[in-house]
């Protein structure tokens, strides 16, 4: 086996470790459970980008206003954002 080989087989085999390492991959998005969202509003209030809607009764969270800071989460009575 060339050096080269061994070279690419070595960074193969960091990169595959690597990869393995990182584990599962984690949301990029708040998600509300719809079953048990009342729409009671106080993750809309209590945000502070104004990344939450009231629709049709339920909670929407708009991905790009969303900074994950995670106080509508802590304040949902319902614990409906995930
Ligand atoms: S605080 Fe919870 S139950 Fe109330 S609107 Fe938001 S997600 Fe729904
Ligand atoms: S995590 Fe923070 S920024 Fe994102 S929707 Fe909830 S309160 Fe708003």
């Amino acid at each position: 086996m060339t050096r080269f080989v061994k070279a690419l087989a070595a960074i193969a085999v960091v990169f595959i470790l690597f990869v393995a390492c990182k584990g599962p991959v984690e949301s990029t998005q708040l998600l509300i459970n719809a079953d048990d969202c009342t729409g009671c509003g106080e993750c809309m209030e209590v945000c502070p980008y104004n990344a939450v809607e009231i629709i049709d009764g339920d909670a929407v969270i708009d991905p790009s206003l969303c900074h994950f800071c995670y106080r509508c989460v802590e304040q949902c009575p319902e614990g409906a954002i995930y």
